[in-house]
């Protein structure tokens, strides 16, 4: 019987969960014996690594974030602690590790697998929907729906206030998020970093829509743009003349129930995943686009900065 491990990190998502109960089911399936490692690089580098069962995962599919944890790991950057972590694996006879992570931590895995040839298959996991190479990354759905829901409720409040509110999505440098819930959710305004805004050429059509009768606004804008967002609810008070409130989701975006769409892919993820090392895949990411899954090297997806699809983009007005 052979060993596989799998481990979360950098930032959680909800569907590392569906995630690690299929790849304990599959696993067996296979005729591997599964394990986990616990809080990330850094219990690679502790040795917090357990041989699992079914019942380690009984239940885990409702919730969100991970049963075993994440981390950021400033040791994993360090030479030494990688070493460790090798050895770690080695002692436990563990040839083929499973990653949940988002670019960062598929980085250090390229460095790791540079230096000790250790076996690994990648799912990429992050709301922030940034990763080169695929067109999704686990969580994404979830946080969505998690958005929608958010804006919805604001939307409630607004209208019966008069009100602008300007709602903040994560997201970093990438504005999909952002993009996506202003398109599903009638918002007046987005904002994000990948298109430049004047909000002077706003202003007159929205005083016009006030005078017409509009009694609020929505404005979702990605945290990676320019200006923060009590910048925009200032505008907002001052220019088009309407009482303004802010709204930072933050990590509500995070977590919450995993989404029918995120426990569907997460078993798809974790399936591509363990075939892929099955089949003597050494390095690769499970990649997911229009055409389908693939595979692709890592190196393809750590150099380089993931593009916000063109034709999404071209809707923003
Ligand atoms: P994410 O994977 O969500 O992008 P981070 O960027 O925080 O999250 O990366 C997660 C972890 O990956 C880091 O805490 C670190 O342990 C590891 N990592 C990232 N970059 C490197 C690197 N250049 N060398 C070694 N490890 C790295």
């Amino acid at each position: 019987m052979k060993n596989i491990a799998i481990l979360c990190s950098g930032g959680d998502v909800s569907g590392m969960n569906p995630a690690l109960k299929h790849f304990v089911e599959y696993s067996f399936e296979k005729g591997l014996r599964p394990y986990f490692i616990y809080d990330g690089y850094e219990g690679l580098i502790d040795n917090t690594i357990k041989q699992v069962t079914y019942s380690d995962v009984a239940g885990i599919i409702t919730q969100g974030g991970t049963k075993i944890g994440s981390s950021r790991s400033k040791r994993f950057m360090q030479k030494n602690y990688r070493t460790q972590a090798k050895q770690n694996l080695d002692d436990l006879d563990i040839g083929m590790l499973v990653v949940l992570g988002g670019d960062g931590s598929f980085r250090g895995l390229d460095i790791f697998y540079k230096e000790h040839g250790v076996k690994f298959c990648g799912i990429p996991s992050t709301i922030d929907n940034d990763i080169k190479g695929t067109d999704y990354c686990l969580g994404v759905d979830t946080a969505l729906n998690t958005i929608k829901t958010s804006i919805d409720a604001i939307r409630d409040t607004a209208s019966s206030f008069r009100r602008a509110f300007i709602i903040e999505t994560m997201g970093r440098d990438c504005g999909y998020l952002a993009l996506v819930s202003h398109l599903t959710s009638g918002s007046e305004l987005c904002l994000v970093p990948e298109k430049k805004y004047d909000l002077k050429s706003y202003e007159k059509n929205f005083k016009e829509q006030i005078k017409n009768g509009r009694r609020y606004f929505i404005a979702i804008v990605s945290e990676g743009i320019k200006q923060d967002a009590q910048e925009i609810a200032d505008w907002f008070e001052k220019e088009i003349g309407i009482e303004s409130r802010v709204c930072v989701l933050g990590h509500i975006q995070r977590g919450g129930n995993p989404s029918i769409y995120d426990r569907l892919m997460a078993y798809k993820f974790v399936t591509h995943a363990i075939d892929a090392l099955l089949e003597n895949k050494k390095e690769s990411i499970v990649c997911y686009d229009t055409s389908g899954f693939s595979l692709k090297s890592i190196h393809l997806l750590v150099d380089g900065k993931k593009e916000l699809d063109k034709k999404l983009l071209d809707y923003l007005k």
